[in-house]
């Protein structure tokens, strides 16, 4: 019998854990969730019409995901903002547990996808990095997205949104105690992939691909 593959991958922002779980959802065919986009949404679109947060995790749609908007950082504070309202993130389980139940398995990657969403997934990650690392690479990313900033404001807003992911009462950034560290302030994207996909295939799962 085969092993549905779930991949669950949580860390702060800038880990590397997005480009990660892209990867790994490409190599081993399986779709992937970027749960981080529902939360940006539920926060972008609460503070451009008023609405409550939980009202708008009630009804948010796959195309609300959409906007290119969301991967700036004011859409990252607004969201972090409203992943601590407790409704917020009940609002939005059944949508993240039903992704991550596909048969075929899924990739999701988040805060607490290894703690909350999939306790049960076989293969769970925390991909972290030096706040100082994750600063340098999101200001690079910044930079060349043409956005206007300066390195101090990078380093202070990243340390301020870890702070309220760490601290808040509901659903805490935090490693799952059975998730595998994986620590990518020396490695290169290329380097992490490859170190993850050396654990998935000891946890004995293999690409069906060639
Ligand atoms: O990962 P990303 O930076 O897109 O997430 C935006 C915000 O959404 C995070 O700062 C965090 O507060 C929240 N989040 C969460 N739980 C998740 C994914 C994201 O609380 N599973």
């Amino acid at each position: 019998m085969t092993r549905r593959l779930v991949i669950a991958i949580d860390g702060p922002s800038a880990s590397g854990k997005g480009t990660l779980a892209k990867r790994l959802a490409t190599h081993f065919g399986l779709p992937h969730l970027d749960t981080g986009l529902l939360y940006r949404a539920v926060g972008a679109i609460s503070a451009r019409t008023g609405q409550m947060p939980a009202e708008v995790a009630e009804r948010l749609t796959a195309a609300d995901l959409d906007d290119p908007a969301l991967r700036g950082d004011e859409a990252g504070q607004a969201g972090s903002r409203a992943a601590a309202i407790p409704e917020v993130r009940a609002n939005l389980l059944n949508f993240q547990k039903e992704f991550s139940s596909q048969a075929m398995g899924a990739v999701l990657d988040g805060r607490d996808i290894g703690t909350v969403i999939c306790p049960d997934a076989p293969v769970k990650l925390f991909v972290t990095a030096s706040v100082e690392s994750r600063a340098e690479r999101r200001f690079q990313e910044l930079r060349q997205r043409g956005v206007d900033t300066i390195k101090p404001r990078v380093l202070a807003e990243m340390a301020e949104r870890d702070r309220r992911d760490s601290e808040r009462a509901a659903a805490p950034l935090k490693a799952a105690p059975d998730a595998w560290l994986l620590d990518t302030s020396n490695m290169d994207a290329d380097a992490a992939f490859a170190a993850a996909l050396a654990f998935i295939k000891r946890k004995g799962f293999r690409s069906s691909g060639p």
